[in-house]
């Protein structure tokens, strides 16, 4: 075959798996090595600067939210996630030692919302309250946010409101911030939400709207809702910036944690990131933080559950292209609830474009075995959306297109001095009922695969 025969061999396997909801790699042909210091998206540009500038915003509310939230008193009102040696946990992934080493970011562990949400969605609210704050002059610019945690303030607060469309985890963590702060809230939930994150959520004094429909079709009522009320902020999980740049501040911290544990980023050392991904924004801030930070020898793969891969279909289609997962035949249905998203955010997409390294799928029952695998070997509790990056590692090493990625990227000459790093998403909410059954279904599928 000719070389061009052959990329068509393998974009109709590629195709044909997907179709099939098999697990399949897609890597990114325009993934550029030094995209640039600033980037557009939709219109918008930004750059590292912006992220800073969340960075600092957050640092702006930690005073408060140490107040606010008992949990977050103990780290001054930082909310960080540990950067975890996962070496024990190689073995059963079939990573061996010399294809490089192993590490979690432990977002499962983030407090107050128990996931990832926690930084896009603090975020948000964060800069919501302080526009309100400062127009009414509740506190002043560079001034004491602790001022904010009064009855007085939080009355005033409390005239606007706050909505979000959401599968779940990002109603969680809007719900949780925003009531928190005085503001009314309101979360749109799709069908596929848990009932304890509603209970939780109503304890709380949050409106949870139901929705019957999907993930989509919950943002698209809480857009419309919050579109006829001027006193409402509609925190738009498929277009905003704000929860993307909250996101992408995770790596300037990220990367004082490699640099206290001595794991080097450059030719020599590449770093790969493997990031579960829903609509698109948390994985895509992520990857546009690191990338502007690290440079070109850091590599994101997002993941995705094999009957949601809305992001592989969009980067797969191109710009101008909207296509759902329903197109493909895909049912959108995964016990990842997290993940079951059936269109990409054009946001994320866009900016994706020159940054992101791949995408990957995997299927539900890996999703329990490696939740299990995790337990096993490092004694961390994880949801099944937070296991999505655990196949990462394999779909390069022993894949044909992951091999094919390898060896014209070059990690693949230098691959025993990499460092993995699977970014865990979500967990430490989970009702303890919930997760025995999900570490029941884990144990099933090991046992059935001996
Ligand atoms: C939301 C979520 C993700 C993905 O974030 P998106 O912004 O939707 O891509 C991953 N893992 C968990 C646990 C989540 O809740």
């Amino acid at each position: 075959m000719t070389p061009a025969e052959t990329t068509a061999a393998a974009d109709a396997l590629l195709a044909s798996r997907l179709r099939n909801a098999q697990p399949v790699l897609w890597t990114n042909p325009a993934r550029q090595a030094q995209p640039g210091p600033a980037l557009q998206a939709r219109g918008t540009t930004i750059s590292l600067d912006d992220t800073k500038a969340a960075a600092g915003r957050l640092a702006r509310f930690a005073g408060l939210l140490a107040e606010v939230f008992p949990e977050l008193a103990a780290s001054g009102g930082v909310v960080e996630s540990p950067l975890l040696n996962a070496a024990a946990l190689q073995p059963a992934l079939g990573l061996a030692a010399g294809q490089g080493r192993l590490f979690i970011k432990a977002d499962h562990s983030l407090p107050v919302a128990g996931s990832i949400k926690a930084r896009g969605g603090m975020h948000e609210v964060l800069e919501f309250a302080e526009q309100c704050a400062l127009r009414h002059g509740l506190v002043q610019p560079r001034g004491d946010y602790r001022a904010l945690n009064t009855p007085e303030a939080r009355a005033v607060l409390g005239r606007y409101q706050v909505a979000v469309g959401s599968t779940g985890n990002l109603g969680l963590s809007i719900g949780v911030v925003a009531s928190a702060l005085g503001f009314q809230a309101t979360v749109h939930m799709s069908a596929d939400a848990k009932e304890w994150k509603k209970d939780r959520l109503r304890q709380r004094g949050v409106q949870v709207v139901e929705h019957a429909g999907d993930y989509e079709r919950a943002v698209a009522a809480g857009r419309a809702e919050a579109a006829a009320d001027p006193q409402c902020h509609f925190v738009d999980d498929e277009q905003s910036f704000s929860l993307l740049l909250g996101y992408s501040a995770a790596a300037l911290h990220l990367q004082r944690q490699l640099a206290k544990q001595g794991v080097a980023v450059d030719a020599e050392h590449p770093l790969i990131v493997y990031l579960p991904c829903g609509v698109g924004g948390a994985p895509a801030g992520i990857t546009f933080g690191l990338r502007l930070l690290l440079g070109p020898h850091v590599h994101c793969f997002f993941a995705e559950p094999v009957q949601s891969p809305c992001f592989m279909v969009q980067m797969m289609a191109g710009q101008g292209e909207h296509p759902s997962v329903y197109d493909w035949g895909l049912t959108n249905r995964t016990e990842a609830d997290g993940l079951a998203v059936p269109r990409a955010s054009l946001l994320a997409a866009e900016l994706m474009w020159p940054l992101l390294s791949g995408v990957f799928t995997v299927a539900d029952d890996t999703l329990f075995a490696q939740l299990v695998q995790v337990l096993d070997a490092l004694g961390e509790r994880i949801e099944p959306s937070a296991a999505a990056g655990f196949s990462g590692p394999a779909m390069l090493t022993g894949t044909t297109a992951g091999q094919a990625w390898l060896h014209r990227s070059g990690v693949g000459a230098v691959l025993p001095q990499a460092t993995h790093l699977v970014w865990t998403t979500g967990g430490l909410l989970v009702p303890d009922a919930q997760y025995q059954g999900f570490v029941q279904r884990g144990r099933a599928v090991i046992a059935a695969q001996v």
